[in-house]
């Protein structure tokens, strides 16, 4: 396929950095969303209308050689009505699965991969049971729609439960065993149209209220870090998987578990465009045109990236911190509290100029990650 024209479901940031990584090889882009201010849109073509108007996906396809999607929400009904009319990656049979946490964990079981112990839960009173089997140490999630810790409700001993509010239970929730990790780390996957797979190097992940702020790759080795490549190549592959897909895992001093995964490019991958040989964004859209994939290694030998989150606000004058190896990336989006409407890369070549570097940055912005 010669110059394909790529339609992406959800026009948010992601869609926005796959376009600007696809453009230089030619391809061109139109973007689904329901808001008119999806950032995507100030690049390239932006149909706004919801996910189950069919006349407009109708439309869509028309203008479109194959389908991919930035956000893993996208109603699996308007995923399969579009898959009759262009190929879509990955496939509305994973985002099944991925979409509600419950599939997600008992699917990484049937395939021996760990995960948080968890329950099922549909009422207050399931609740109650489950939140003393977890020793009153637990996380309350939504099954489905859940991001950046949004749709979490932590239970932190017995009269915790109590509080919880009648609202949540409206809908489909799991309990979740709390973690005490001691570091998080995700794996950023890519499988194409044909089989190939590559793994970026692993990323450590910090969160601040549910929201990742920071990712510095590689992580250090530890004795599991083969472990979680393994479990998400298995992933990839027992899922039939095109594209980049996302693990995330909780690591202890002994055991991997893994929390969630993303049918998508991720957040904890954006370092990748400046610190990778080939960036999430381009793998994932040479894996869903059966393209060669490109290298997933770092840009240099024994080199190191770290990825600043901006959410909320962007920290005042950045534009005018002109430094080597610092990339900027300001997404077009309207400030609100909570929000990811920026972030930056830096580079470096050791653990500990990367940890000076950001250490002045941060310091420079005077801003707290
Ligand atoms: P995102 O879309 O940003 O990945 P999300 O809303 O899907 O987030 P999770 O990944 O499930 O949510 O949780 C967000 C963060 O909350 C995790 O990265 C972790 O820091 C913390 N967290 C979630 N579940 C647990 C758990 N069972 N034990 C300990 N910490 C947890
Ligand atoms: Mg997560």
């Amino acid at each position: 396929m010669n110059n394909p024209t790529i339609g992406i479901l959800g026009g948010g940031q992601l869609a926005r950095m796959m376009a600007l990584s696809g453009y230089p090889l030619g391809f061109e882009f139109v973007f689904f969303d329901p808001s008119e201010s999806a950032c995507a849109g100030h690049v390239g073509e932006l149909m706004v209308a919801d996910y189950h108007n069919e006349l407009a996906l109708e439309e869509f396809c028309k203008k479109v050689d194959i389908v991919t999607l930035d956000f893993e929400n996208v109603p699996v009904d308007a995923l399969r009505f579009v898959e009759k009319k262009k190929p879509v990656f990955p496939s509305p049979d994973v985002l099944e699965i991925a979409q509600d946490r419950y599939n997600e964990k008992t699917f990484c079981l049937a395939h021996g991969i760990p995960t948080t112990d968890f329950e099922v839960i549909n009422s207050r009173s399931e609740l109650v049971f489950a939140a003393k089997k977890f020793d009153y140490d637990a996380i309350l999630k939504t099954r489905k729609m859940g991001y950046d810790g949004k749709g979490q409700y932590r239970i932190n001993g017995a009269d915790s439960v109590a509080q919880v509010p009648d609202d949540i239970f409206e809908v489909p929730l799991i309990l979740e065993r709390r973690i005490a990790f001691e570091r998080e780390v995700s794996v950023m996957v890519v499988r194409s149209q044909n089989g190939e797979i590559k793994t970026w190097p692993l990323c450590e992940n910090k969160h601040k209220n549910g929201i990742l702020t920071t990712t510095i790759v590689p992580a250090k080795h530890g004795d599991l870090d083969d472990t979680t490549r393994d479990h998400a190549i298995k992933l990839a592959e027992s899922l039939n998987y095109v594209g980049v897909l996302v693990v995330e895992f909780f690591q202890t001093a002994d055991a991997v578990m893994v929390n969630e995964m993303a049918p998508r490019v991720h957040n904890s991958g954006h370092w990748s465009i400046e610190g990778a040989q080939t960036s999430q964004f381009e793998n994932h859209l040479r894996a869903g045109l059966a393209l060669p994939l490109g290298d997933t290694g770092m840009i240099r030998k024994d080199s190191m990236a770290a990825m600043l989150n901006w959410i909320g606000a962007f920290p005042e004058h950045v534009l005018a911190i002109n430094e080597e190896q610092l990339y900027w990336h300001l997404y077009g989006k309207a400030p609100r509290e909570g929000r990811k409407i920026g972030h930056s890369t830096l580079l470096a070549d050791s653990p500990q100029e990367l940890h000076d570097r950001i250490v002045s940055l941060v310091k420079k912005l005077g801003v707290q990650l």
